[in-house]
């Protein structure tokens, strides 16, 4: 792979919008990822396995609960810090962008808003260092869109639960050491659970084959009459709204994380576009091939301003669950967008490992999937201006 020569676009001088904490934040996410990533991550990608040795320098740049109080080991950062370090973790790879995301937002998140003080002690430090690493089990095989369906139950059986069930399309599952799993008590009322790895009945087989996120592990978890001790229940939220909670603060990173994943193709393909030479000219000095830069950072710029907004919001408590999706569906969208043109710029190179491109892409296709796909979003943005429901 070729030297990580990124320079990060700043078109209307958002720098000026952050602060000095902010800029340290962001810088240091920026090198660790030059130095730690963008080295070994397209042998990886490339082999389908994740780079395990990176998890220690995650927790070391706040990848790993940027906002949980530090009392609980987290970096008690803000969110504008929290995006930043999503933004460059996914300028290196959303593989990676997802581990950190699912680790802080996913399950870091549930056990800090829902669990008691006992369960924080117990799993915040750990995770905060990545010492542990979870995953969230949310999705079904029958159940994606619709997590409300679920058939993931649980029956109390005096001194325990019973668990049963399956989930699948899971990050991290393959080798995560817990996992904050959604499923039904006996009125139907959905509860987030903390089940251990070794405990008896729970396996994670690993989903393979994927042309996609090569660089995370996904899997599934299968419940078989799992004894959850009652210790484990997250005590202090139940129902939809629950992981739903969880799943706005990952979207959230996740909006920023895709400017992060446009600006690395940006970058590549402006960099490209001066120095290879067609019919005598660098091929940047063609009109088609401005068009799709000049496109390219104009849809950059107005998602960073969205995005900085949206964070400002979340500062003051104010951002809805609407604004989230807004953002989580245009940013992803955009780098897609982004990543297709890149790649055509690059020519026949552009769909080589020599560049992140077409891994950008590729990664990307899930990305506008999970989490809500384009589409679900879409449909809460039609909710929120109409007040009608489409999904049914
Ligand atoms: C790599 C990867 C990692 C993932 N990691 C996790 C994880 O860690 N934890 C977790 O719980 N889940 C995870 N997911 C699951 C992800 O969130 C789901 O794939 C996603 O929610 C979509 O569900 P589905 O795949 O079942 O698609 P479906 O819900 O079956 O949707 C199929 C298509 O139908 C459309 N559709 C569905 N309903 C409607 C409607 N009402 N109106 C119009 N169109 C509709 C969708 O937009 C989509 O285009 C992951 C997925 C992937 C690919």
């Amino acid at each position: 792979m070729k030297p990580d020569l990124f320079q990060a676009p700043d078109y209307y001088l958002l720098d000026d919008l952050l602060t000095e904490e902010h800029k340290l934040v962001r810088d240091s996410a920026r090198a660790w990822v030059k130095k730690e990533v963008s080295p070994i991550i397209e042998e990886y990608a490339q082999r389908a396995e994740f780079p395990h040795q990176i998890v220690k320098g995650l927790g070391e740049i706040g990848g790993f609960g940027p906002y949980i109080p530090v009392e609980y080991g987290g970096a008690g950062l803000d969110q504008i810090s929290y995006g930043l370090i999503m933004q460059e973790i996914e300028r290196g790879d959303s593989g990676v962008r997802s581990t950190s995301s699912v680790q802080s937002s996913l399950v870091m998140y549930p056990i800090w808003k829902y669990g008691n003080e006992e369960q924080r002690m117990k799993y915040l430090p750990k995770l905060a260092t990545g010492e542990m690493i979870g995953c969230f089990g949310l999705t079904e095989p029958d159940f994606g869109s619709n997590p409300g369906g679920m058939v993931t139950n649980f029956k109390d059986k005096g001194d325990h639960y019973l668990l049963n069930g399956a989930k699948m399309w899971i990050s991290n599952a393959p080798f995560a050491d817990i996992a904050v799993v959604w499923a039904k008590d006996e009125s139907g009322r959905i509860h987030g659970l903390i089940v251990e790895r070794g405990m008896e009945g729970f396996t994670t087989p690993e989903t393979h084959n994927k042309w996609s996120l090569r660089a995370s592990a996904t899997g599934e978890l299968i419940f078989d009459n799992v004894k959850v001790p009652k210790d484990n229940l997250l005590p202090n939220k139940s129902g939809l709204g629950a992981p739903l909670g969880c799943l706005d603060s990952a979207r959230y990173g996740i909006a920023w994380g895709a400017i992060g994943a446009a600006m690395d193709c940006y970058d590549t393909a402006l960099r490209y576009s001066k120095e290879r030479i067609q019919f005598d000219k660098p091929i940047g000095a063609f009109q088609l091939q401005q068009k799709k830069l000049a496109e390219m950072i104009t849809e950059i710029t107005k998602a960073q301003l969205l995005t900085w907004r949206l964070g400002v919001l979340r500062n003051e408590g104010k951002a809805t669950s609407a604004q989230i999706s807004m953002a989580k569906r245009n940013n992803v969208d955009m780098a897609l967008t982004i990543a297709r043109d890149a790649r055509q710029m690059l020519g026949g190179m552009g769909i080589t490992g020599e560049y992140s491109i077409m891994r950008h892409m590729m990664n990307l296709e899930s990305v506008v999937t999970y989490e809500g796909t384009h589409d679900i979003h879409l449909l809460i943005t039609g909710m929120d201006v109409t007040g009608f429901a489409a999904f049914k």
